[in-house]
């Protein structure tokens, strides 16, 4: 017998729902931007019993630097060259900032666990003890981070020299522009040149996540060098949309590399950018095989609180797909574009606990000027921006009271309250130094 489409949704929903899935867990960590990446990766260091649910792709959007503090005060746009300098300035004058609840043994421990896994998953980077970087953006602008992909390594060697450079830029891909990069750093840097070719058996619009794909293979790097050559008279480095591979980028890399016979680098291209795609397969293909069960196609519904058992939540797409009684947990579930937090027309929401938001409530000012500036580029930044939650020492989210909300749930990376992390250039290091805190926090509490 045939079932009419309508009725055998309903059967099949109602079917499920009575039959979820339940798991068990000591830790839930819920995200996978980078900073769930981060806690899952830190859980499973400690060999806590991890599960991870989130959509993870908000991590292809990351350019794959990794900043740790470039900026303090915004106001005044000071650019630091040494970072932790710049952190110990930020918390004496921002004593609220997440920093400053940290430890700076524990946030070093942090950056080099996360960098050691990445090199021993195929993607090594490149810091420069206790400094600063300097690289080139998309659009030509420098930007001060503190940890590339090793990829990009000669690139910052490349601007410090100001040395003859070659940007090569491919006809057909959208987002990068050599001719851009050199327009705007002509007048500090007039030995940088670039030329547009054609990416070898292609014709069209690009992607980098093509390009990525088919560089992979020895003989379309063979064109590629072939093609580039010619080009090299005079140039000492040369510099290329960040496309080499997404699987073996080290290994397209040094074959290019000598292929070119120069110093090599990658810049990033606009998002979703093949340095986060690199990032985002490394943590998706590594965690489970560190014991993390991760939920990559799922996000939580909903969560109800059982004292000292934990909690129970209900994870899914539209409808529970999966119950997961979890001891604790590690909120990582970042701002308004990751949906850890929503705006209606009078407030900002925490939205999956309904935790208390630090924010400039409607109620105070009439209207939501207390949240935003006039000026859209204002040098002060947006209130908004700052809005987010407050913890403890522990870092475990403050309820109305000023007491943590529930013993064992944490709150880690941008969702945290008293940061700008665009404006400051600190997203990943926010994101991994909180991550770790976060998880020795709850490791502490749990494991006597
Ligand atoms: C375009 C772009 C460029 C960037 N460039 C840099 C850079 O150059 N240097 C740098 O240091 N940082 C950079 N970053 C920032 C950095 O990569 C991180 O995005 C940032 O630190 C915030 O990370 P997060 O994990 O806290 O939040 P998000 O990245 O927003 O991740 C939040 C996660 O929570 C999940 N989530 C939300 N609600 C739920 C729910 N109900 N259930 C389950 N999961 C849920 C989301 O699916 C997502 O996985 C960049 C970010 C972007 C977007």
């Amino acid at each position: 017998m045939l079932l009419h489409g309508s009725l055998y949704r309903q059967l099949l929903r109602s079917y499920l729902m009575d039959n979820v899935p339940e798991i068990h867990c000591d830790l839930l960590v819920i995200g996978s931007g980078m900073t769930g990446m981060a806690a899952a990766l830190f859980a499973a260091n400690r060999e806590i019993d991890t599960v991870q649910v989130g959509l993870a792709g908000e991590l292809g959007f990351a350019s794959g630097f990794l900043d740790l503090l470039g900026v303090h005060p915004t106001e005044e746009g000071r650019v630091w060259d040494r970072p932790w300098d710049g952190i110990d300035s930020l918390v004496k004058s921002h004593p609220r900032h997440p920093y400053a609840r940290l430890d700076k043994k524990d946030m070093q421990a942090a950056l080099s666990d996360f960098t050691s896994f990445l090199e021993a998953n195929g993607l090594p980077y490149h810091t420069e003890p206790d400094r600063n970087l300097k690289m080139i953006t998309p659009v030509g602008t420098i930007k001060t981070t503190y940890a590339v992909p090793v990829t990009v390594k000669n690139g910052v060697r490349a601007i410090a020299e100001k040395a003859p450079c070659l940007i090569v830029d491919f006809h057909g891909l959208k987002g990068f522009s050599g001719q851009q990069i050199v327009e705007t750093l002509k007048k500090t840097w007039p030995k940088l040149i670039t030329r547009r070719i054609s990416f070898p058996d292609t014709t069209g619009e690009l992607f980098p996540e093509q390009m990525a794909f088919s560089i992979e293979q020895p003989g379309r790097r063979a064109e590629l060098a072939a093609a580039i050559i010619p080009h090299l008279d005079r140039v000492r480095y040369v510099g290329l949309p960040a496309i080499l591979g997404l699987y073996r980028p080290i290994t397209v890399f040094d074959d290019l590399q000598r292929r070119l016979d120069r110093p090599l680098f990658e810049i990033p291209t606009m998002p979703p950018s093949i340095n986060g795609l690199r990032l985002k397969n490394i943590f998706g293909q590594a965690l489970p095989r560190r014991g993390v069960r991760t939920y990559y196609q799922h996000k939580i519904l909903s969560v109800g609180y059982r004292d000292s058992r934990g909690f129970r939540f209900d994870a899914g797409w539209e409808q529970p797909m999966l119950t997961i009684f979890s001891k604790g947990a590690i909120l990582a579930s970042g701002r308004f574009i990751g949906g850890g937090l929503a705006a209606d027309r009078k407030q900002v929401r925490e939205t999956i606990f309904g935790l208390p938001v630090h924010q400039t409530p409607v109620h105070l000012t009439g209207d939501r000027s207390g949240w935003h500036r006039k000026s859209f580029l204002d040098p002060k930044g947006h209130p908004i921006n700052r809005f987010g939650l407050m913890t403890d020492h522990k870092l475990r989210p403050l309820g109305n009271s000023g007491k943590p909300t529930y013993p064992n749930l944490f709150a880690a990376g941008s969702i945290l309250a008293h940061q700008d992390w665009v404006r400051e250039k600190c997203g990943a290091g926010l994101a991994i130094t909180t991550a770790y805190a976060a998880v020795k926090a709850w490791y502490r509490l749990n494991s006597r």
